[in-house]
């Protein structure tokens, strides 16, 4: 059967059905899939030797005949192979454990080639369990096992590296004639880049660690620069399919909304609020991320958005992930709205319909994802906000942009306190503009914080307690998260933690608990008792409401800090410091090594949460950036977004692309790589 790039793998000879299952759990489904595996590394069997010169503890490889092979059990019962092989210059034996198999396999007067360490073995020296191929003197055909750079790769149940090296020299002969560079020649030349089947070639059977490299560097170039396109594309296809309402607002009402704020804006706000209303102002709906730490102020700079659509005959709404903080943010913007004369309407699960009604008038609606199913939405929604955007599922934000009735698509902004590097901003982020918070609003004071080792356990206690009554402020401590997500694990640490610290370390204090599992009403009723301060020190898991403002409390302790990334401690972090009182981060960890102590400390020094993210992009991998621990930037295997000079080039090289050919109408590859993602899925 003729074989294409898209052919199952099973039709690949000696694979078959039940080899391509176990290629499956590599992710490998096709042909092309199998030709793009690539090793995570070589072992370098490249030194060839005669027999007499080999020395032990060399990794080496020695061509010759196979002049005896046997198996043979010693004294322990143990059965080994034993063979010798022999060449101009001597022989030497080799003993392999375990592989019985190969007496059949084997035969004396194969030219056989071996790679691998040679050791002692009693009083001579021999090659242990080493690589071994027989080599059939074809014209050309070079080896791939031995006596070169050999691949390894990845492998699973059942399925060996080896066997792995033999299926993919197969495809390389007889299918890569079929890869297409999808690279525009210019980019190739400028970029000075391996065309792509000399780089697939290269990348598994190198003939030296540079050009390793550098096929290496010509497909990580690839994936950086699809994963551009891609952005691009998708910004390109929103700015040229959707539309919206425009919102204008004159500077007399943007004045008389700053003139109403019970506080002045901070710089960064009023550019963000200026972006924002330069977006809102054209007829392509605006996809914005407001990114700022806890405690920054997205929620004003997204009133401003709404104001504006209120101020345009338009509805919004504000989506926020739980209902505290969809109360949260029903309080602040009252606070803000309500001199305006503007009526804002809460919408969360189990209202009642009188309730409802209330709220039906509203132009501004806040709530929890019961806004999706609610029947009293308004027809004209021109501004939609996201808050915590990575916690809704992608569905749901796309029902959410449905919610509008009319052929009009409302402005969107999406709000994170998640911090994300330039890098990663640019290329997964970079069909969505960026505002970003940095400056805190006047008055607050930088978390003091500290590493506190297992020795000053006792006595940081003590200096909360003495803190607690000095300022009659108030306290989290945080509790490890044992897995990813909000595990039972973190509920039993937590409680655990709480019984203890109640009862033996802070016999004197009130302490509360809160935690995910616990029901809704219950949590805004813990939370509301620290909020009147009649809980000193709430223990909590980590998922707690990222955005809780509690201005009162000032000291926030988090156990098994080792346990966080460093955006996320960041986050945790930005609990505290709400106020002009001066607070306090306490980092306990009971493991110490260096790398550790050097990662945590950085939290010390740094107050600044995207480069701290930057930090944990390049300690930890991209998978750290959404506290949870992902498999990192999908369609990313061999590309480091950390690579800055390789993103810039990557860059480049589109933006150079774009502004020639913006619909890419020369370049069909690269056209029909892109339209395999649709409008639907890019709106996410
Ligand atoms: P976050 O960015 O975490 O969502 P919020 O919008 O909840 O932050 O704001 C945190 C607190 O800071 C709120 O009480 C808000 O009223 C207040 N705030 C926001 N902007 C300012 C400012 N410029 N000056 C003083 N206080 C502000
Ligand atoms: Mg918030």
């Amino acid at each position: 059967m003729e074989l294409s790039l898209n052919s199952s793998v099973q039709y690949v000879p000696r694979v078959g059905p039940s080899m391509a299952g176990k290629l499956r759990n590599l992710g490998i489904e096709t042909v092309y899939d199998l030709l793009t595996y690539v090793p995570f590394r070589y072992d370098d069997y490249s030194l060839i030797s005669p027999v007499a010169r080999v020395q032990p503890g060399e990794t080496i490889t020695v061509l010759g005949t196979l002049t005896s092979i046997k198996t043979f059990v010693t004294k322990h019962g143990k059965r080994l192979v034993m063979a010798r092989l022999t060449d101009d210059t001597g022989h030497i034996d080799i003993v392999w454990f375990n592989q019985q198999y190969l007496v059949k396999v084997l035969h004396p007067g194969d030219t056989l080639s071996v790679s691998g360490k040679v050791d002692w073995f009693g009083p001579k020296f021999v090659f242990s369990s080493p690589a071994y191929e027989v080599i059939h003197d074809e014209e050309g055909k070079g080896s791939l096992h031995t006596g070169r750079l050999v691949p390894v790769y990845s492998e699973t149940a059942g399925l060996s590296s080896k066997w792995l090296r033999g299926r993919i020299d197969y495809v390389l002969t007889h299918c890569l004639s079929l890869v297409t560079d999808r690279l525009p020649k210019e980019i190739i030349e400028k970029e000075q880049l391996m065309n792509v089947r000399e780089a697939i070639q290269t990348v598994h059977f190198p003939d030296s660690a540079e050009s390793a490299d550098r096929a290496r560097e010509r497909l990580a170039f690839d994936e950086l620069f699809l994963l551009l396109l891609r952005a691009y594309e998708q910004k390109h296809l929103w700015d040229t399919t959707l539309k919206a309402h425009p919102l204008g607002v004159f500077a007399p009402s943007l004045l008389a909304f700053e003139k109403a704020l019970p506080f002045t804006l901070t710089t960064d706000q009023k550019t963000a609020i200026q972006e924002i209303l330069k977006d809102l102002a054209r007829k392509i709906p605006m996809n914005r991320l407001l990114e700022g730490d806890v405690g920054s102020g997205k929620t004003v700079v997204a009133s401003a958005a709404m104001y504006a659509a209120y101020i345009n005959g338009q509805s919004s709404i504000l989506m926020a992930p739980t209902q505290i903080l969809a109360e949260q943010h029903f309080q602040t913007l009252q606070m803000i709205l309500k001199p305006l004369g503007i009526e804002t309407g809460l919408v969360i699960g189990g209202q009642k319909k009188s309730k409802q009604i209330e709220t039906k008038t509203a132009r501004i609606l806040v709530g929890t994802h019961a806004l999706l199913t609610s029947d009293i939405l308004p027809r004209k929604i021109g501004c939609i906000v996201i808050d915590e955007q990575q916690r809704f599922g992608v569905n749901q934000r796309a029902e959410l942009r449905k919610l509008t009735h009319t052929a009009f698509t409302p402005h969107q902004l999406t709000m994170t306190a998640t911090p994300i590097p330039r890098t990663l901003a640019q290329t997964v982020f970079g069909n969505v503009d960026l505002s970003v918070l940095i400056s805190l609003p006047s008055g607050r004071k930088p978390v003091k914080t500290w590493v506190v080792p297992q020795t000053k356990r006792a006595a940081a206690y003590a200096w909360i307690d003495k803190e607690l009554t000095k300022d009659r402020s108030q306290a989290f401590i945080v509790c490890p998260l044992i897995d990813e997500s909000e595990s039972l694990g973190a509920v039993k640490a937590a409680t655990a933690e709480y019984a203890r610290l109640k009862e033996r370390v802070f016999p004197k204090r009130t302490v509360g608990l809160l935690h995910g599992r616990m029901k809704s009403d219950e949590k805004t009723a813990v939370l509301d008792a620290f909020r009147q301060k009649s809980i000193d020190i709430l223990v909590s898991t980590p998922v707690v409401e990222v955005g809780i403002d509690i201005p009162n409390a000032t000291i926030m302790v988090i156990e098994a800090a080792e346990r966080f990334g460093l955006s996320q401690l960041h986050q945790l972090r930005g609990r505290v410091g709400r106020s002009d009182k001066s607070s306090y981060c306490l980092l306990f960890t009971e493991n110490e090594t260096p790398e550790v102590m050097t990662r945590l400390k950085a939290l010390e020094s740094v107050h600044n949460g995207p480069k701290l993210a930057e930090l944990d992009l390049t300690l930890r991998g991209p998978g750290e950036l959404f506290g949870t621990r992902q498999h990192g930037v999908p369609g990313l295997t061999l590309a480091r977004l950390t690579d800055t000079a390789m993103v810039a080039r990557a860059r480049r090289s589109v933006g150079s692309l774009v502004t020639k050919d913006p619909n890419l109408t020369a370049f069909p590859h690269l056209r029909e790589i892109l339209d395999q993602s649709k409008i639907d899925s890019i709106k996410d």
